[in-house]
């Protein structure tokens, strides 16, 4: 979301996001909060998904003025705030939105999320018009575009982990060639397969007849 900025006043105003979802899910927030565990952990929660929103609020506008100190204090003031709290949350389960990188404490939750905000159901799947092969229909269509090759083995351990959740076959990987070979080597090596298995993850590597991406398979 873009900060208006109401240069008379000198305030900041973050339009508030509309969200269908919010009020099924405050339903559930409710039902769930009964001792005081719960509350402090339910707060850090909220925090959380306030500050990594705050975040993307002041990147954007430091994409317009890098050079902006007060909104770069900003930053760095958030980013210190949102690691205190996961170090704070790390003992709890909580499951992450991948679109949004929003937390939740259950799966219902999240998934009512997903369904609301992102309608991630009929999202960025493959079809047999784009891929031939069945194996790779009912994927989840990953592009990796521009990712150092850490930060992309990370949000394909992201994608894996919560498998059961989204109910998708199977990754198909854009990792693209013509800006460089790091991620296709990696993500067409045995390297990647033992990582992967060393990770918790049993995975076969599908060709999609296109240079450009790999397909992922979880076996059974
Ligand atoms: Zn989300």
């Amino acid at each position: 979301k873009v900060p208006k900025l109401d240069n008379k006043k000198g305030k900041k105003i973050f339009p508030k996001e509309k969200e269908k979802g919010a009020s099924l899910n405050n339903q559930s927030i409710n039902k769930k909060i009964t001792n005081k565990t719960d509350l402090n952990y339910e707060s850090l929660i909220l925090k959380f998904n306030r500050i990594q929103k705050n975040i993307k609020s002041y990147k954007y506008v430091l994409t317009k003025k890098p050079n902006n100190t007060h909104f770069n204090d900003l930053l760095k003031k958030a980013k210190k705030n949102l690691s205190e709290i996961k170090t704070q949350i790390k003992n709890h389960s909580f499951f992450i939105c991948l679109e949004c990188k929003r937390i939740f404490k259950s799966k219902e939750e999240l998934a009512n999320h997903t369904k609301f905000k992102h309608s991630i159901s009929d999202w960025n799947l493959s079809t047999k018009y784009k891929y031939q092969e069945p194996a790779l229909h009912g994927c989840y269509i990953l592009d990796l575009h521009g990712f150092y090759l850490e930060d992309a083995k990370l949000e394909v351990v992201l994608y894996l982990t919560n498998f059961e959740m989204t109910g998708f076959k199977g990754l198909i990987l854009i990792h693209g060639y013509k800006h460089g070979q790091t991620l296709k080597n990696y993500f067409r090596s045995e390297t990647f397969i033992r990582e992967m298995r060393d990770a918790g993850f049993e995975i076969d590597l599908i060709n999609t007849n296109n240079p450009g991406s790999i397909g992922v398979i979880l076996k059974n």
